[in-house]
Order: structure tokens, then sequence, then C-alpha cells
């Protein structure tokens, strides 16, 4: 299939081209159509599988085609929110904005991005000039409306990317007070990386009639990331992350650890070593995360230490490398991790070291994509057997709530996480949640997304 044939404008069509993109992903193919239509869309889709332009360029299209009169107002043409995507992380936000502008790179719209952590009054003056696109993260965006600063009456389709971490991270109760600001009558499109019960009754809430898009079978891996464990100690850990970096030369290395703290101190140790480094987790300003970020998509730093806030706005081309310093506690974090590598049909390799504390983190992780991960134990960091699996303190022993940690059993679902399942290391807020939403109360919290 080729992009001219879906039906997209002129303009769209040569930005697509100027991207390199030869033929739509089978997300695109399946879901461009039917939003074209007008239909509300519920897509799972692999994350990495291009479904950013899956929404994307349909929604422009739309845009262009429901072309209304536009008003001059002082000889500027006068603008109001007519899309808006709603998204969990500030990364996530800061990269769809990217490729919106890329997109529509020929077309009259502007389009512009709010999330916290950085200075409203500037995005509130952008808001003030006119926008036609708005990309958001949820706290911001109702602060700003309870302020009057954004006027969402006028919102024309309603994108939810990433629902099912907007879920995760507590965010039901802000989407519905968005929602609420929306009109009825819109074109709601949901986009999650996996199709649970609780993401389908917020599709009922939220949608008409959705047409169903699934392009992968849930939280499966991509087939072209090679995946690889190395068994190790977890005081050799280091050394041995340093010997595949340096042997291996591995020129950018995404590397995932749990904590903040652990983020922190893993940096230091490639930076003595040498290896040039950079941290990226919600204690990070957002100055200094976005800094982290380019420079390591511009090749200047070899490898990004980041906790899995950082993980789902990650995308850079051909990334080659991504390591699991750490293993995730909750499994589907796994998949959202090495996803970061082999995107949109690219080769990628996902090596994960694994101590002893962390081996009923790995067997939640191999239910879960019903694959056994092959092991490999690197000469030089064989496992010492007289060593006993320990509880995994998920806090960095900085008298957060215990979370009961490595030893706890999976539960049937081939899922660790449990009933309260604290995770710990990025939490913020400690309130209780449904079990809709218990999922929030571990790794992530608003307080770091926004
Ligand atoms: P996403 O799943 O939206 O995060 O996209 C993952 C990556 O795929 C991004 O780097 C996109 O630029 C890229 N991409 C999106 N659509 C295509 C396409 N049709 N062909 C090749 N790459 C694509």
């Amino acid at each position: 299939m080729l992009f001219t044939s879906l039906g997209l404008s002129e303009p769209i069509l040569k930005a697509i081209e100027e991207t390199g993109y030869t033929e739509p992903t089978p997300i695109q193919a399946k879901a461009i159509p039917l939003v074209l239509e007008g239909k509300d869309v519920l897509a799972a889709a692999q994350t990495g599988t291009g479904k950013t332009a899956g929404f994307t360029l349909p929604l422009l299209e739309r845009m262009i085609q429901s072309q209304k009169p536009t008003t001059v107002s002082k000889g500027k043409p006068k603008r109001h929110i007519r899309a808006l995507i709603l998204t969990p992380t500030r990364e996530l936000a800061a990269q769809i904005a990217e490729n919106v502008d890329m997109y529509a790179k020929y077309l009259p719209y502007k389009s512009t991005v709010i999330f916290g952590g950085v200075n409203i009054n500037r995005q509130i003056s952008t808001l003030k000039q006119g926008v036609d696109i708005l990309i958001a993260t949820p706290g911001r965006l109702l602060d700003l409306a309870s302020q009057k600063m954004v006027d969402l009456s006028k919102v024309e389709v309603l994108v939810l990317d990433e629902a099912d971490r907007m879920l995760d991270m507590g965010f039901i109760h802000d989407m519905k007070k968005v929602v609420k600001l929306i009109p009825k009558n819109r074109q709601t499109l949901l986009f999650s990386a996996t199709f649970s019960k609780e993401i389908k009754a917020l599709a009922a809430g939220f949608q008409t009639n959705p047409f169903i898009v699934e392009v992968a079978a849930q939280n499966k891996t991509a087939d072209r990331i090679a995946q690889l464990v190395h068994p190790v100690d977890k005081s050799k850990k280091r050394e041995l992350l340093y010997k595949l970096i340096s042997e291996g030369q591995w020129h950018q290395v995404l590397v995932f650890t749990r904590t903040k703290h652990g983020a922190n101190k893993l940096c230091e140790y490639l930076e003595q070593q040498g290896i040039n480094s950079a941290a990226i987790h919600g204690n990070k300003s957002q100055g200094a995360r976005t800094k982290a970020l380019a420079n390591f998509k511009a090749n200047s730093i070899r490898v990004l230490v980041a906790t899995d806030i950082a993980a789902r706005g990650i995308d850079i081309d051909m990334l080659p490398h991504v390591v699991n310093f750490e293993l995730p506690n909750v499994p589907e974090d796994y998949v959202h991790r090495i996803g970061r590598t082999g995107r949109a049909g690219r080769e990628g390799e996902a090596v994960s070291l694994v101590c002893v504390d962390e081996n009923d983190y790995l067997r939640g992780i191999e239910r879960l994509i019903s694959q056994q991960i092959k092991k490999v134990v690197v000469e030089g960091f064989e496992v010492d057997a007289s060593i006993k699996a320990e509880p995994i303190n998920q806090g960095g022993g900085r008298g957060r709530r215990g979370g009961g940690g490595g030893q706890r059993p999976s539960n049937g679902n081939g899922n660790s996480r449990g009933g309260n399942a604290s995770g710990g290391g990025e939490q913020k807020r400690s309130n209780s949640r449904s079990r809709t939403n218990n999922r929030g109360a571990r790794n992530n919290s608003r307080g770091s997304s926004e």
C-alpha cells in the first residue's frame, strides 16, 4: 500500500515524502481510512508502530476537509483549538508536537505543546495568539483551563494517546474533567499500547461506537528486537555494563534503572569510566531532561540512563541498544522499555542484566511476552551461587513504603505486581486508588510527569 492511496491531500503527502517513509505501517494503513471517515477509533498498537502518524495524518486531513471559514480579527486569522492530543508525559508531548510540526509543515495550522515543569506564562501567551492543534499533558491543561486561558469548546477531534499509561498514572479523573470541556459531537481517537478491560471501559465512556483496530498481539515485543539476558551478581552489574558498552563499541545506549537515585549513581560511575552519560528522570528539571535527550539524540552523549517515567517519550531513529540495568517490577514496563529500540521496523538489541533478586520479575516478564528470553553468562561475570535472593528495596533505601519487592510471587496472570504493589521508585503520591489505577501507585506520578 502507498500513502497516495489513502486519500491524503498534497501538502500532507509532500511532508510524508520528506520524512522518507515509503509506505504506511500496519496501524497507519488500518487507522487512517477510519479516522478519515470520521469514525471513533480504539487502537491497540505496539509501541514504535508509527501510531503518532496514524492519528496525526488523518487528523490534519479532516481539518483540511472540514475547513471552516476563517474569521479575521485585526488582519489576522482567528484560530481556535480544533484538535486536542492528550498524552501522559512531557517527553511524549514534546515528541508528538515535533511530529505534528513535521507533518503539518505545508499546512497553515498552528500547533503548540503545553506541559508542567516549565514556565506557564509563555504557554499562556502562545495560547492567546491562537492555536489550531494543542498537544498537552492533563495537569497543566486543566490548570490553564481553570484560569480560563484555554478554550476547548470548539474541539472537533480528541486524541487520547497512550491512554493505558494515563490510567496507570492516575489521570482518570483529569481525563474525565478534560472531556467535559469538549463538545459531545466530537471525534475521539483512543490509542493504547495494551488493550485491557480498563481501556475498553474508558473507551465506552468517551467514545461512540468505536472501531477497534489492533495490529499486534497484546504485550508482544517487536519481533525485530533481539532480546538477551545476562545473569550477573548485583555487585558486578556496573562493570558488566561498562564492558558491554566499551568492548561492544556501543555508541548510543539507553539504560534503564528502577530508581532516580540508581540512575544518578550509574551515570556518575560511567562518567568516571570516561563514558559520556546523562541521567533523565522525574527529579530533573524539564530543561535538564530536554537537554539530555537532545544531546543523546545528537550523539554527544553516549549513554542515557533513564527511569520508566522517561521511557514513553523517547523516540530516536535507529536506537540500537537498550539495557535494563534493573528489570522493572511491572512486566508491561519491560515491553515499553525495549520498544525504544527496533522502532518502525528497524533492528534493535535489548539486553537485561539480571541478578538473583530479580528472577521473579524475569519470570513475570517471560510469561507476559509468552517467550523465554535467551540467557548468556559473560565470561568473568559468572553468578555466585552462594548469594541468596533478597527482597528488592523499591525506594532505594530512602524511607519509602515497602512494595514487597522481588520475592513477591507472581499472580496467575503473569503479572507480579499484586493488588497493592508499590514500586515506589518515582512515587510521590501515596493515595490509594481503585484497582483500575493501582499501577499509578508504583513508579510514576503526576508530579514527575507533569
Ligand atoms: P510512533 O509509534 O508513532 O512512536 O513511531 C515510531 C517511529 O516510526 C517514529 O520514529 C516515526 O518517525 C517512524 N514512522 C512512522 N511512520 C512511519 C512509516 N510509515 N515508515 C517508516 N517509519 C515511520
